[in-house]
């Protein structure tokens, strides 16, 4: 762990083993921090914060820069890190690593454009004025999916903001953001500024509890984030909560049918489904409805299956056991609930890929829009497809959970495109296109998927404060 600028053996005792998904294979022990070692960072934060806040953003900024480089320096090592330790696809965690280090780049060039301003007030005495000061420490927590990229998410606006730092991983896929210790001190970050500690629930729980902090900024299970929300109510921490989704991507029927076939199995099959933008409800007009399910069985049962670090392969494990046999749950409850599974569903045959935790890529059809299938987060490659018949019936359908994290849209009627995107209780709309991230674009959910925004100029006022001073003349 790194506290303090000092690197923190873990206690004895106290260790948590990394394996990798794909062979089961022991990567690591990390550290199971203690509540005091949590502690510990979060005082190290404290005291740096004031000489952070006080550095000009500029300088702020040339450090992010320099960690920007870092990471693209040491792309390829990251990625393959990442993919050892959570089974994504090689070719996906190189562009998490690209997309990370655009994040700290993004974020470095607003360090020094922070500022409030004057505002003219009914009586000529008066002279007000606001300036926006970092919340001080911010604790920054995230899930095993895409740890690089979700970390980064956070701690860019955070450092731009002028924030110091107490971040902690999943215990699942800890190993990223464990080499970030090693860049940040490369970069030449003051010590205390960024903190890590490893852990779980309870190191979780002793990070989120600590009335020391700013902000809590989570990104997780919304299980997890009802817990810690509860928790800071008792504090009265501000919370930014990245929480789950159950997405829909609707197709009508003058898209381009290819592209959105193309773009429904990105948005579910990318990353075998373990990310919290799956487009993991497909609603089609029954116009186009058979060809598009037709298509779509016929090329997800072409998915090559392998080692994620290997090219070629499409779709790699699910992050552990215990995952799998939840999904594999979730996909029988499918099958009662009268849905038609039209591929997958099981696990694959081949002896090579018996030590993985894989599941061929799976696809329902005929989804009663009130089971299980079409209202909860899977978190797998499983695939429900719904048929509408008009515009006002997929938008009932598309607001009909109680998520709102991401959509899609797929069709050539730019006035439909506007329409709906409008209509949709969303907090990114896709249109003809699916997955796209960039650093500037704002993210985040509503409902259950959560609240605060990531990404783009809105990431830093979640760091911020506002002060307003108000002077006679
Ligand atoms: P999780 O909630 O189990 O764990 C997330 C993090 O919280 C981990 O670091 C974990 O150690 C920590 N934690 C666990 N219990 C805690 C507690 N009581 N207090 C404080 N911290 C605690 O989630 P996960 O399984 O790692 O991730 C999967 C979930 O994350 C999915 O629901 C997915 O949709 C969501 N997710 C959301 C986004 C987004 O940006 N909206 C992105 C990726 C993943």
């Amino acid at each position: 762990m790194l506290v303090g600028g000092e690197r923190i053996a873990p206690t004895p005792g106290r260790v948590i083993d990394v394996t990798n998904p794909f062979d089961g294979r022991l990567l690591a022990q990390i550290a199971d921090a203690t509540t005091a070692q949590v502690s510990d960072a979060v005082g190290a934060a404290e005291r740096a914060a004031p000489s952070w806040r006080a550095l000009p953003g500029v300088e702020r900024g040339r450090l992010l820069s320099r960690l920007a480089d870092l990471i693209e320096a040491r792309a390829e090592p990251l990625a393959r890190l990442e993919t050892s330790d959570n089974g994504k696809l090689l070719s996906e965690t190189r562009v998490q690593a690209a997309f990370a280090a655009r994040n700290y780049r993004f974020f470095a060039g607003y360090a020094d454009k922070i500022y409030g301003h004057t505002i003219p007030l009914d009586s000529p005495s008066l002279f007000d004025y606001t300036t926006r000061e970092p919340v001080g420490v911010a604790a920054l927590i995230t899930a095993w999916n895409s740890p690089m990229q979700l970390l980064a998410n956070k701690l860019a606006p955070a450092l731009a903001a002028g924030c110091t730092v107490v971040v902690k991983p999943s215990e699942v896929a800890p190993l990223t953001t464990l080499a970030m210790a090693g860049l940040v001190r490369e970069a030449g970050f003051p010590p205390g500024v960024v903190n890590i500690v490893t852990g779980g629930a309870e190191a979780g729980a002793a990070l989120t509890t600590d009335p020391r902090l700013g902000r809590i900024s989570f990104t997780g299970s919304v299980r997890t984030g009802q817990a810690i929300a509860a928790a800071a109510a008792r504090t009265l921490v501000p919370v930014t909560l990245e929480l789950g989704g159950k997405s829909p991507n609707i197709v009508f029927d003058d898209a381009d049918l290819d592209r959105a076939v193309v773009g429904a199995l990105a948005g579910i099959f990318a990353a075998g489904g373990q990310t919290c933008i799956a487009g993991s409800r497909l609603l089609v007009q029954r116009s186009c409805y058979d060809r598009v399910v037709g298509e779509l069985v016929r090329r997800a049962e072409d998915i090559v299956l392998g080692d994620p670090a290997a090219e070629g392969t499409q779709l790699g494990p699910l992050a552990g056991q215990a995952h799998l046999d939840r999904v594999l749950a979730m996909v029988d409850a499918g099958r009662a609930s009268g849905a038609t599974l039209r591929t997958g569903g099981t696990r694959p045959d081949e002896p090579a890929l018996a030590q993985g935790c894989f599941l061929r890529p799976t696809v329902f059809s005929d989804v009663d829009p009130a089971a299980e299938l079409a209202q909860e987060e899977i978190f797998g490659p499983v695939l429900s497809v719904l048929p509408f018949d008009t515009e006002d019936e997929a938008i009932a359908l598309a607001n009909g959970t109680e998520y709102g994290l991401a959509s899609g849209i797929w069709t050539r009627d730019l006035a439909r495109a506007h329409r709906v995107a409008r209509e949709l209780v969303a907090g990114t709309v896709w249109v003809n296109t699916y997955r796209t991230s960039a650093a500037q674009a704002p993210f985040g959910g509503v409902r259950r998927s959560g609240y605060g925004r990531e990404r783009g100029l809105e990431a830093v006022d979640e760091y911020l404060r506002t002060k307003n001073v108000m002077i006679e003349l």
